[in-house]
């Protein structure tokens, strides 16, 4: 918030972040600006717009005021300098590498991703001409070896899907900066409030704010978040330095009102894609940062319950969540997650695919559903689902397995979402006797 003088924390972001009191009428909550477009004062003011020579607003394909609010907040939230927000976290994805990448060029990315963003990078990736190389993203020199002159990222998200394989990111970053690439980071699991990436070096934070950001599972759209730290003149990015026509003959780089990512997504792909957020979506998405802190916080005790009940259960092979003792990333989830690791985990149903179809079809309580981040709890069976369309060698390197449930824990009562998952791992041992 560049009108106080002083740096707000956290939660008072949360609620003030970006946004100055409506001038014509002083609406206290954030106006929903529903317009496609803007009125010039004159055609010099126009012109000045059009060439990026002074910030307002144009058309809603670019900029919106109400959307505006919700980029300078998550921007501020995050620790970044800007952001733009548009229809769908797969749109952020895509705008964020496809304003680095283009064809002939390559993206380096760690391979236990949202099946979406992994059909995205595997298939249409492809037929844009744009090589993804997948690596094991804790094995450092597999990711250094798979690093060429026609790289132009590095792309991981802060938690795998659905082995919940938390990224080193400091470890990334260090590949990253070694070789002046952007460390791309899709933070969709965590939220700003469980672990905000640019602190340990990412680049460009993106968001699903479909999810915990929205956090009642009712709009879909999607963020990118720029650091401002990365140096695009370092010879890597010809097309942020070289002077443009449609920028009155400057480069991106000189741009003294925009961060040059920002710009170069919002002016280029966003425009001209079309993947605009729509200001309704937008306000919902201001309204779900404004109580983010409080529910991620009840989101991790719910689900830390939840699994440590799981853990006990006869009726349960194993439990993935990283805040259990036990689990192999405990020690990576005290640097990265000290706050919890979020409210998406995993367990294996003794009696394999058939007792988990049978778990699944018993649930009464839980919503089946292929989401996660709602303030309901969510379950699935990923295998047959959101990772079905990877092969078996894919579905193993990206930590699918057959008897695996992915449970995203909500905000009911912690005792009555425990009922319903018992009474269902009951049928499904019937189930399993009855065969
Ligand atoms: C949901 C999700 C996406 C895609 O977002 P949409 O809003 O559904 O387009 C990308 N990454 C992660 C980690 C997600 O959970």
């Amino acid at each position: 918030m560049d009108e106080h003088p002083y740096t707000f924390k956290c939660n008072t972001v949360a609620q003030h972040g970006g946004q100055e009191l409506d001038p014509l009428t002083n609406a206290r909550a954030v106006p929903i600006y529903q317009t496609a477009s803007y009125g010039f004062k004159s055609t010099d003011h126009a012109a000045s717009l059009f060439q990026m020579q002074e910030e307002g607003y144009i058309y809603s394909r670019n900029v919106n005021p109400t959307n505006r609010v919700l980029e300078k907040r998550l921007a501020e939230l995050e620790g970044g300098i800007d952001a733009f927000a548009v229809s769908s976290g797969q749109s952020a994805v895509t705008i964020a590498l496809l304003t680095l990448a283009k064809v002939g060029d390559e993206i380096v990315a760690t391979n236990a991703l949202y099946g979406g963003t992994y059909n995205l990078f595997a298939e249409t990736f492809k037929r844009f001409g744009v090589t993804v190389r997948f690596v094991d993203g804790g094995n450092f020199s597999e990711l250094e070896d798979a690093i060429n002159e026609k790289t132009k990222a590095i792309f991981t998200e802060t938690i795998g899907n659905p082995g919940l394989q938390i990224a080193d990111i400091k470890m990334i970053s260090k590949v990253a900066r070694h070789h002046g690439l952007p460390l791309v980071v899709d933070s969709t699991f965590t939220t700003p409030f469980l672990q905000k990436p640019i602190e340990f070096g990412a680049d460009i934070v993106v968001h699903s704010t479909t999810k915990f950001i929205g956090g009642h599972g009712t709009a879909i759209g999607g963020i990118m978040v720029d650091a401002g730290k990365f140096n695009w003149a370092n010879g890597n990015f010809p097309e942020f330095t070289e002077p443009k026509k449609s920028l009155n003959n400057q480069s991106y780089i000189n741009l003294s009102n925009a961060s040059a990512f920002i710009a170069k997504a919002r002016f280029e792909l966003g425009h001209d894609l079309g993947t605009a957020l729509s200001p309704f979506h937008g306000w919902l998405f201001i309204q779900g940062l404004e109580s983010l802190s409080l529910r991620m916080k009840q989101h991790v005790i719910n689900t830390q319950k939840i699994a440590e009940y799981l853990a006990e259960h006869s009726q349960v092979a194993w439990v993935n969540y990283p805040t259990l003792k036990n689990n192999t990333q405990y020690e990576l989830a005290k640097t990265y997650l000290p706050k919890g690791a979020g409210a998406i985990f995993t367990f294996g149903i003794k009696g394999g695919y058939e007792s988990a179809k049978t778990f699944i079809n018993s649930v009464k309580l839980l919503s089946h559903v292929a989401n996660v981040g709602d303030s309901k709890t969510l379950v699935i069976h990923p295998a047959s689902t959101t990772h079905s369309r990877l092969s078996p060698e894919e579905q193993l390197a990206t930590g699918v397995t057959k008897d695996q449930i992915r449970l995203s824990i909500g905000l009911e009562d912690v005792e009555d979402i425990k009922a319903d998952i018992d009474q269902a791992l009951q049928k499904s041992v019937e189930a399993s006797l009855v065969e």
